[in-house]
């Protein structure tokens, strides 16, 4: 598959390129050149395939022949080593889990598949490939234990000191091996700054070959397409028309939902559940696409002004507004709904829920409002315990921590302190 920029001003390129690079020349997302619908007999005997199977099935089109299928089955077999149950909340609704990885967040799919991606390209390249990524707390875990232990691959993590929560930071700062956490003095936009600063750096990148892991790049977008596929073999025998309500940040995630339909998976309508950083419900009722400063939420891994996956959603519809709004519901609640949202979750169905699929619920009560036929699909992306301060003032019952988490709890942090730009400079142009 060859990939285009969405900006237009860059050449096609391969899957392979695509993920190296993560953005094109021209700062564009990169967007496949085709998609190919799957075969309607897939769909109906999808009972019959494994998740590896499935996984296999969506996202071939999209990697071949930059990987070979023996080589893609055992990436996928690698990035799939959890589970991803669909639990009943009541007859209408779902929730998808996505939490069951490594870091109990849904990110670990994408981390686990890129880093996969990279060390098979990399693994005759004799040349290193370091992954920079600046962290505001649950990316960067995921993405540090992603590529834990895979060849020929470096992973350097700034985060903000202080500013991530105790499990956030044990998680980045105890894997050792190809992982460097570096705790910065300063907050979240001065890691992002200076991760900015140093793929702009010709002292660092003519030495070394740098690379970016976030959401932007095809190999952690594309794999979140299996999750859809996992919720509908689960579901669709029970129920018919299926709904996805995704807590919605950079929209790379309802952005992969999309792509799955677009291989003809049967998802009857999207919501994208937001917090108040409402730009996309704004435009749904507008028609107008006003980027502005995020809010501070208790979904916090939502908080963001300007999705830069929105781009790719407008791409899917051909810059159709009618045809995504039949496609696409929008909504935004407040952090006191999302509250309530969480207590009513735990006292009417005994479920306890992170505060991104509470967003999520809510998504699924106002879409059924309407649409009372439908079932609501709406996806846990984290795990309760990693919002632990938000979840105990409402529930006030202790939680028990998963073992995931306990076993980084007791693991010593080791972390660089550095309080500039300079700094990270020596750090990177001394690690080669
Ligand atoms: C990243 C994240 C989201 C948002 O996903 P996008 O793909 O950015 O829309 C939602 N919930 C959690 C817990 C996350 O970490």
């Amino acid at each position: 598959m060859n990939y285009y920029s969405l900006n237009k001003k860059a050449p096609t390129t391969s899957f392979k390129d695509a993920v190296i690079k993560g953005l094109a020349p021209d700062k564009g997302l990169y967007f496949p050149e085709s998609i190919t619908l799957l075969p309607k007999s897939f769909f109906e005997e999808i009972d019959d395939f494994s998740y590896e199977e499935i996984a296999f099935e969506a996202i071939k089109q999209f990697v071949a022949p930059d990987i070979p299928e023996a080589e893609l089955k055992q990436i996928i077999s690698e990035t799939l080593s959890f589970d991803f149950p669909v639990v009943e909340i009541n007859k209408k609704i779902s929730t998808l889990e996505l939490f069951h990885g490594p870091t109990m967040a849904f990110k670990d799919v994408g981390a686990r598949f890129m880093a996969r991606c990279l060390g098979y390209f990399n693994k005759d390249n004799s040349r290193e490939v370091t992954v920079l990524v600046a962290t505001s707390g649950d990316t960067g875990g995921a993405v540090a234990n992603g590529f834990l232990g895979v060849e020929g691959v470096k992973v350097v993590i700034l985060y903000p000191s202080g500013k991530v929560s105790d499990i956030q930071e044990k998680q980045l700062t105890t894997l050792k091996k190809n992982i460097t956490a570096l705790e910065v003095d300063g907050v979240f936009d001065d890691c992002q700054d200076m991760v900015k600063q140093a793929f702009l750096d010709e002292s660092i990148i003519n030495k070394m070959q740098l690379t970016s892991a976030n959401s932007i790049n095809v190999a952690r977008w594309l794999p979140q397409m299996f999750y859809y596929f996992f919720a509908y073999k689960q579901l669709h025998n029970q129920h018919k028309d299926i709904v996805f309500s995704v807590p919605s940040g950079n929209f790379g995630n309802i952005c992969a939902g999309m792509m799955a339909q677009q291989l003809g998976l049967p998802i009857h309508h999207f919501i994208a559940s937001n917090n108040e950083n409402d730009v996309v419900t704004e435009y749904l009722k507008t028609k107008l696409y006003q980027p502005k400063p995020s809010v501070a939420t208790i979904s916090n891994a939502m908080d963001v002004g300007n999705p830069s996956n929105f781009v790719r959603i407008q791409e899917i519809f051909k810059n159709n507004f009618e045809a995504l709004k039949s496609n696409l519901t929008s909504y935004s609640y407040s952090d006191e709904k999302t509250r309530e949202a969480l207590k009513e979750l735990y006292n009417d169905y005994n479920y306890v829920a992170d505060p991104h699929g509470a967003v999520g619920y809510l998504g699924c009560k106002d879409y059924l409002k309407m649409n009372p036929n439908a079932h609501c699909v709406f996806l846990e992306t984290a795990h309760a315990t990693k919002f632990l301060d938000v979840i105990e003032d409402v529930i006030r019952e202790n939680i028990e921590l998963p073992e995931q988490i306990a076993a980084v709890m007791d693991k010593k942090k080791k972390s660089i302190k550095i309080g500039a730009y300079e700094e990270l400079k020596n750090y990177l142009l001394s690690s080669i």
